[in-house]
């Protein structure tokens, strides 16, 4: 289930929607995610990732990104990268790695398994696509500001997509 937010400037008037979650789509997109990482299409730092860790997992959550420089609010995949914890039995036969029964057709690891099954190995680098500055993860209890003014934007509507 994910949330779709709206948010105003009340100085402004700027908008800003963003959908944040994961949906009903997720293991394909998930897959399709790491293909592209893979492939190198979401940068060098994520493909040498998989180039080293074979059982790495990614966080293909939607979340809201926030440049540091600029203030550009966008929405995108968090990418966040992480390794199985030690100990944690290998890689199954498909190149996957595998813990357990309730996982072993799937081919995607949803965040309870990162939580619970993986440690955090490196944050994705984002990039402001305005000003090309640094990007960070807006956090649940941040206050979003208008890229515009620099006014506290507010939540004018609120939805739920899947
Ligand atoms: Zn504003
Ligand atoms: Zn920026």
């Amino acid at each position: 289930m994910g949330s779709g937010y709206k948010y105003g400037c009340p100085n402004c008037k700027f908008t800003f929607g963003c959908s944040t979650g994961v949906g009903f789509m997720f293991p394909a997109i998930y897959k399709e995610t790491v293909q592209r990482a893979r492939a190198g299409e979401l940068g060098q730092e994520i493909k040498s990732f998989f180039e080293m860790h074979e059982d790495g997992a990614i966080n293909a959550e939607e979340v809201m990104l926030c440049c540091d420089e600029c203030g550009h609010l966008a929405t995108g995949k968090d990418l966040t990268m992480y390794t199985p914890k030690s100990g944690m039995p290998k890689q199954n036969e498909h190149g996957r790695w595998s813990i357990a029964a309730p996982f072993e057709n799937e081919n995607y690891v949803s965040e309870y398994e990162l939580e619970e099954f993986y440690d955090e190995y490196a944050k994705y680098k984002h990039t402001c696509e305005e000003c090309g500055g640094n990007m960070h993860v807006v956090g649940a209890d941040e206050k979003l500001m208008c890229p515009k003014c620099r006014t506290q934007l507010e939540l004018t509507g609120r939805f739920l997509w899947d």
